[in-house]
């Protein structure tokens, strides 16, 4: 599909929680940024439709739609942060007990479905693997926050520290919770 390509920057690959300093991150208002030559906007990667300011969860959502509405296709900004491996919150889960893991994924995937129902810009973009941790990256850092704190009163799990990037134009914040 042959949509708008500039703005975009070269990924990085990330690799684990010491390299947090060094990684690509992005602003929280390149959330806000949004096309100003058409009417709707369309993500061609998961469906979001951009209309009168706003991201719906798809065509759908929109009321009274005029057929004269100029249509454009581009990635919404959180399709944007998957494909630049960028994020506004990361949540490292360090020394997880094998007995916790199951409902500690559940945990993640119910919060990421409910984020996501409320706000089609508010999502969990990776959780990934490395031993007995999780990194979990996620569009809002907030929602992270929020995440973290949940995680912490359910599995009673220490909630060691914080590190802010609050530098602008970046405000990137990674959590750190330990179980060891
Ligand atoms: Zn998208």
């Amino acid at each position: 599909m042959n949509y708008n390509n500039r703005n975009r920057r070269p990924t990085k690959t990330k690799n684990t929680s010491q390299s947090y300093a060094s990684q690509t991150i992005k602003s929280r208002h390149a959330m806000e940024e949004f096309p100003a030559h058409a009417n709707i906007v369309i993500c061609p990667d998961d469906g979001l439709v951009y209309f009168k300011k706003a991201w719906h969860h798809r065509l759908d959502d929109i009321k009274h739609l005029k057929e004269e509405y100029k249509i454009s296709f581009e990635r919404c900004p959180v399709c944007r942060m998957k494909h630049e491996h960028t994020y506004e919150g990361e949540l490292a889960i360090m020394h997880i007990p094998p007995l916790y893991e199951h409902d500690l994924i559940r945990l993640v995937q119910n919060f990421g479905a409910s984020i996501f129902s409320k706000d089609p810009l508010d999502q969990i973009l990776r959780m990934r693997r490395d031993g007995n941790a999780f990194y979990i990256e996620c569009s809002r850092n907030q929602s992270m926050l929020r995440l973290a704190k949940k995680i912490s009163s359910a599995f009673k799990a220490r909630h060691r520290k914080q590190i802010s990037f609050s530098h602008e134009p970046s405000d990137v914040v990674c959590s750190v919770i330990d179980f060891g």
